[in-house]
């Protein structure tokens, strides 16, 4: 990989990004296929190229401890977890893809909360199909709760006896999760064998930046400077003229005609802030969805025998008019957990992990500390009655859903799960410059060389696990901006 070690010789770049994560990378993939011979881009990484064989022996992702990089506030004090490096969290990540389904991008036209996205299922559908070819995603192609216009590039992961089971009782709602862990092995991954600590994968089986999209940067087009930490986006008027950052202890000057902010809900919103940039909703509406864990007690069923870390994904009480009321939820089945301690019975427990919409709050945001300029602070002062409302239909619904199955019992686990790194919100997109910040392709209203990518984006966040859809994005938003 061509990683510059000293700065560029010219300092004018065509396209200056922000991040190596899956935002800006996704960005590249479509922008270096339609630029001419002599773009030249410039990627600032914060972090260190940490290669596989690092990780694994270091038992950690990146050498940036990601729990000192910002500064938590509120009532309870939230997590909110991601990796500092090369491939930002396409290292961490466990590899799950579900798409959005269609009504989560219309929640205030269907049931009146939450806000419309500026774009439809529909418009991004092309993108979902070109991002998950890209990964080579697992999945079912004939059997999928989302309207495909093509196949899956794997076909998908082997369910286990309870998914069999749940995929006879609820034909239209339960389905083999789609994943990035292999299926069957690519030119540079294993197939994934199931030992389910996806964040250190032992054998490299999940798609990672590193270990699929490498030659992206090996583009002689492309310098990738790392430990380069971008400090502020320059502007000059209604235009963005560069980005300063901090190379080697220094601080130096990188001018671009194309800036894209790729640095996650957390870091993206406050590098704009502290270049100035103001919008009454920047920062604002910090989110991820909360889960909740539970044990389902079967008599007879094997729920151990499956290929992956989680096997099926359940929608039996997804869709309908309770969305107005409360949060509704997916069931994900894992293949995974503590065996079960009745003799004979090990593996007749199903671990669930249930995932429960809420809508976004204004007042949980990201600001700018006077403390401690160098760090966000994520301030966090809780979960909405929408949400809450929907854990208690979770704890009435499941043991409904589970009991068609040889149910002895269901428990669930006393504490809400509030750290699944999926950071969402913070630079809004929307069709109005009043209350959004990025527009419908995620260029900035004012500064319209700006992009802002990533889940930071996002209007409302749906149970689907955010990153498949921010690579969407970011191939929709580079189509745009290549062919406009
Ligand atoms: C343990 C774990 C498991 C997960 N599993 C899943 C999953 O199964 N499915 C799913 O959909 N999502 C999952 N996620 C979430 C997923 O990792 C994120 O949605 C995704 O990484 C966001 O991509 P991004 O490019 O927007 O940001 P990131 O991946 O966070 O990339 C941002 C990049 O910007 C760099 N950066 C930050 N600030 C600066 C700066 N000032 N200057 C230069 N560089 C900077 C960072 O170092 C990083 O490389 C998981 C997250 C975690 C933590
Ligand atoms: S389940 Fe195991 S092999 Fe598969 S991706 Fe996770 S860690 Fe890797």
């Amino acid at each position: 990989m061509p990683i510059a070690t000293s700065l560029p010789d010219d300092p004018r770049f065509d396209l200056i990004c922000v991040g190596s994560g899956f935002a800006s990378t996704f960005f590249l993939v479509d922008y270096l296929r339609r630029a001419g011979p002599r773009a030249r881009v410039l990627v600032l990484e914060r972090g260190r190229h940490n290669s596989h064989e690092w990780q694994i022996e270091n038992r950690r992702n990146s050498h940036i401890d990601w729990n000192d990089a910002y500064v938590r506030q509120g009532d309870p004090k939230k997590d909110w977890r991601f990796t500092i490096g090369f491939g930002g969290g396409s290292n961490c990540w466990f590899g799950q893809t579900p798409r959005m389904m269609p009504s989560d991008f219309r929640m205030k036209s269907l049931y009146g909360v939450g806000e419309d996205w500026p774009l439809s299922y529909e418009d991004l559908e092309p993108f979902y199909q070109e991002a998950e070819e890209i990964m080579m995603v697992a999945g079912s192609s004939e059997d999928s709760p989302f309207k495909r216009s093509g196949p899956y590039p794997q076909p998908p992961h082997r369910f286990n006896g309870a998914d069999r089971l749940l995929k006879q009782a609820y034909p239209n709602h339960h389905f083999a999760m789609p994943t990035v862990r292999a299926r069957v092995d690519t030119r540079n991954r294993p197939p994934c064998c199931a030992n389910g600590v996806c964040d250190l994968c032992p054998v490299d089986a999940k798609f990672t930046i590193q270990n699929e999209l490498m030659g992206l940067f090996e583009d002689p087009r492309v310098v990738l400077l790392l430990e380069a930490e971008a400090l502020e986006v320059e502007t000059q008027g209604n235009i963005v003229t560069g980005v300063r950052y901090r190379f080697q202890g220094r601080e130096h000057l990188a001018e671009g005609d194309l800036v894209v902010v790729g640095a996650n809900a957390l870091f993206s919103p406050f590098l704009l802030m502290r270049s100035g940039i103001r919008h009454p909703r920047l920062g604002r509406r910090l989110y991820e969805a909360a889960s909740l864990r539970a044990e389902i007690f079967l008599d007879g069923v094997d729920c151990f025998d499956g290929s992956t870390l989680t096997t099926g994904l359940n929608y039996a009480a997804y869709e309908g008019p309770h969305r107005r009321e409360r949060g509704t939820f997916t069931i994900e089945t894992w293949n995974l957990g503590p065996l079960r301690v009745d003799y004979g019975k090990w593996r007749s427990v199903l671990h669930v992990y249930i995932t429960i919409e809420d809508l976004p709050q204004e007042q949980n945001r990201v600001v700018l500390s006077s403390e401690d300029p160098s760090k966000p602070v994520a301030v966090f002062e809780g979960y909405s009655p929408y949400l809450h409302r929907g854990v208690e239909a979770v704890k009435a619904e499941v043991p409904r859903i589970m009991a068609r199955l040889p149910l002895e019992k269901v428990t669930f686990r006393d504490k809400l799960g509030q750290n699944g790194g999926h950071i969402q919100g913070t630079v809004m997109m929307g069709d109005d410059p009043e209350t959004s910040v990025v527009d419908r392709h995620l260029i900035h209203h004012t500064l319209r060389n700006l992009l802002v990518l990533g889940a930071s984006a996002f209007p409302t966040g749906p149970c689907a696990n955010p990153t498949l859809t921010l690579c969407a994005l970011s191939l929709w938003s580079a189509r745009h901006v290549m062919t406009s």
